[in-house]
């Protein structure tokens, strides 16, 4: 019988609580503009399908819309940032900060590196693209 693949998460002050049933996909650091400004340094991204994302506690999660074709999920209580949303798509991108220990989870890759902040050099070695790959 297969094990069913399981995750938890949530924000700092647990307004927020989520579960996953479900595969997670592999982290994808994203340094665009956006993320930039929404997390203060870059999105580190895993994500779920939609229909595999549970909320066991929701009343802190507030959606930004912070483009024409994507929201972002945070937490109004304590501030976390939580998710990105598109509106076309049936997948989650969750931060995976937020996700509860141990993840299991593996980063793979750097996404739009071309905007990414002067502060820092990406020397993990891992594939770099300038947009979304
Ligand atoms: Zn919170």
């Amino acid at each position: 019988m297969a094990e069913v693949e399981t995750h938890e998460g949530g924000c700092l002050c647990g307004a927020v609580r989520f579960e996953i049933t479900g595969h997670l996909r592999d982290v994808t650091y994203c340094h665009c503009s956006q993320c930039r400004k929404t997390t203060g340094h870059y999105f580190a991204a895993t994500a779920c399908e939609n229909d595999e994302l549970e909320f066991v506690a929701d009343g802190g999660l507030k959606w930004f819309r912070a483009s024409d074709t994507a929201s972002r999920g945070f937490c109004d209580q304590c501030g976390s940032t939580l998710f990105w949303k598109p509106d076309e798509g049936t997948y989650t991108a969750i931060l995976a900060g937020s996700l509860d220990l141990p993840t299991g989870l593996k980063a793979t890759s750097h996404i739009f590196v071309k905007d990414k902040a002067d502060y820092y050099e990406i020397a993990d070695g891992l594939p770099q693209f300038e947009g979304d790959n």
